[in-house]
């Protein structure tokens, strides 16, 4: 039998790469039956067939409500975000289309691949990793493993330039920054490589921080210069102008990171104009989105306990980080160059690639002890009530970016005489007054035996495992009374719906 070809895949929210390794065990992107490196992360539903891709938004372009984008964002929910053609559609099958196409187009290049390593954010939970791993089964892959983008980017540009063995292994401890800019979102994470020990000190972003926002800024620039032309015409009026304006704006975007100045002919019923755009003006009217990153790359970096000084790389991955703001920012802030001697789009799959080699190799008997800990990515806290004011007050039981696995114990009290039961509320994230925090349970101690004096003791303990599964228990000393709450996430679709779906989408792909 031959050996598996080692494959790794950037899933990403606006754009997906697959990369193997060669036959000398360089990681390489595999061009998709466009010919492009990335490919699209949109989906679009015609009739009775599914388009993936560049085509996908061009279609899309004409009729917005059958193209499915950005679906990576709704991972580890039930339904994806809006409802395709009135269907509401796990996220995971959206994505899987996105991985059946990258698979089709790379097996017409490299014969049959069955197995890859996925990427996926530093912050995502448990519930969006299984989510990946089940779009990966159903779009017939066999998911070796699922590592974060962050750690995926550090291995290929630690291979590349030298500071990691072909292993992985670091050669002397490295505290990297990684600085990641894509289409929809922004993150960024601080990790500590000490030889095969992967740990992730701190990640924070932003959700909805991405090219895309700097494309809607380029689109006032170029609307309010077309309107200088013909006051009376708003190309932003209607959908299709709109999505055409977008799409302009974004090339000008791109050429505005090589260029000082580009210009761009538009036309819009019926009339056209020509306008050009700088990179100062552009810089000016986007210098707010860049501060917002450079905000929270310093309190990522705080909340790793690091100062600049202690950093030995700082990694520039992600499409927009091609823009000279980013790296020209980041230079300021950090004192010394960025690292972005790798293709930007291309540095995540490539680290999938590697990391893919280093677990078929493990698996066919050589020894593997690359070990990677993670951090939570949110407070977990108990909402309770400030007894002086009597407004809720979020206690703050695991702060977010703590090592995995983590466990804390508080001591609260009962707060009214003769209490009969207590009520632990546990919420995610959200401020210190629990504003803004997702709630995930409640754990109820019942029936307490009358006469319960009012601030009588009560132990609680969170309890938060490697796989990012919570537990918290109540606990009365006084009365030996205890109430425990294993909080399982909404945890997307059953076994049941992946094996339904799966043979769906099996004979779909059979006739196309
Ligand atoms: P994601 O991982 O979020 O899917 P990518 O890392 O592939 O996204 O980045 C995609 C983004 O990068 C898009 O917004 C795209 O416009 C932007 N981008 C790509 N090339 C350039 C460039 N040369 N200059 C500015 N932005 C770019
Ligand atoms: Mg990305």
């Amino acid at each position: 039998m031959a050996t598996p070809l080692a494959i790794g895949i950037d899933l990403g929210t606006t754009f997906s790469v697959i990369a193997h390794l060669d036959a000398n065990g360089h990681p390489k992107t595999i061009t998709n039956s466009e010919g492009d490196l990335t490919t699209p992360s949109a989906v679009f539903f015609d009739d009775d067939n599914v388009v993936v891709g560049k085509e996908a938004l061009k279609a899309g372009a004409i009729e917005p409500e059958r193209l499915a984008q950005f679906a990576k964002r709704d991972m580890g929910e039930a339904v994806f975000s809006k409802p395709i053609n009135g269907e509401e559609l796990p996220p995971e099958v959206i994505q899987s289309y996105v991985l059946a196409k990258l698979k089709a187009d790379a097996e017409s290049k490299l014969g049959p691949i069955d197995k890859a390593v996925i990427t996926v954010p530093a912050y995502f939970n448990e519930p969006r990793r299984k989510a990946t791993q089940d779009a990966g089964q159903l779009a017939g892959l066999e998911v070796i493993d699922i590592i974060n983008e962050p750690t995926a980017a550090a291995i290929a540009f630690g291979v590349e330039s030298g500071f990691l063995n072909a292993n992985g292994e670091s050669i002397k401890t490295e505290r990297i920054v990684i600085y990641d800019l894509g289409g929809g979102t922004f993150d960024v994470t601080v990790m500590e490589i000490d030889g095969q020990n992967y740990r992730v000190k701190a990640t924070g972003g932003d959700v909805y921080l991405g090219g895309i926002d700097w494309d809607y800024r380029m689109v006032e620039l170029l609307a309010q210069q077309f309107m200088h032309k013909h006051p009376n015409l708003d190309p932003r009026e209607d959908a299709v102008g709109m999505q055409r304006l977008l799409r302009e704006a974004e090339d000008a975007k791109r050429s505005l990171s090589a260029r000082e100045s580009v210009t761009v002919m538009f036309e819009h019923h019926g009339q056209g104009a020509r306008v050009t755009v700088n990179r100062v003006d552009f810089e000016h009217v986007t210098a707010d989105l860049l501060e917002r990153t450079r905000f929270t790359t310093n309190s990522v970096l705080r909340d790793a306990g690091f100062e600049w000084s202690d950093v030995t790389r700082l990694l520039l991955v992600g499409g927009s980080s091609r823009m000279p703001m980013v790296s020209r920012m980041l230079t300021k802030l950090s004192d010394r160059a960025p690292d972005a001697s790798l293709s930007l789009d291309e540095a995540v799959a490539h680290g999938a690639a590697i990391y893919a080699g280093i677990r078929l190799a493990a698996g066919a008997g050589q020894p593997q002890q690359t070990t990677i800990q993670n951090v939570n990515s949110h407070n977990l806290s108990v909402l309770g009530v400030e007894a002086a004011t009597g407004r809720p007050r979020a206690h703050v039981m695991i702060p977010r970016n703590t090592a995995l696995p983590a466990k804390s114990r508080s001591q609260f009290k009962t707060q009214k005489p003769d209490q009969r039961s207590v009520v632990v509320q546990v919420v995610e994230g959200g401020d210190a007054s629990g504003n803004n925090s997702t709630s995930i349970g409640r754990c109820v101690v019942r029936d307490l035996p009358r006469g319960l004096p009012q601030g009588s003791p009560v132990e609680v303990t969170f309890r938060y495992a490697s796989n990012g599964r919570l537990t918290v228990k109540a606990r009365l000393p006084s009365l030996d009374r205890e109430a425990t709450l294993a909080i399982e996430r909404d945890s997307g679709m059953t076994d049941e719906a992946i094996q339904d779906w799966g043979q769906k989408l099996k004979s779909k792909r059979r006739k196309n």
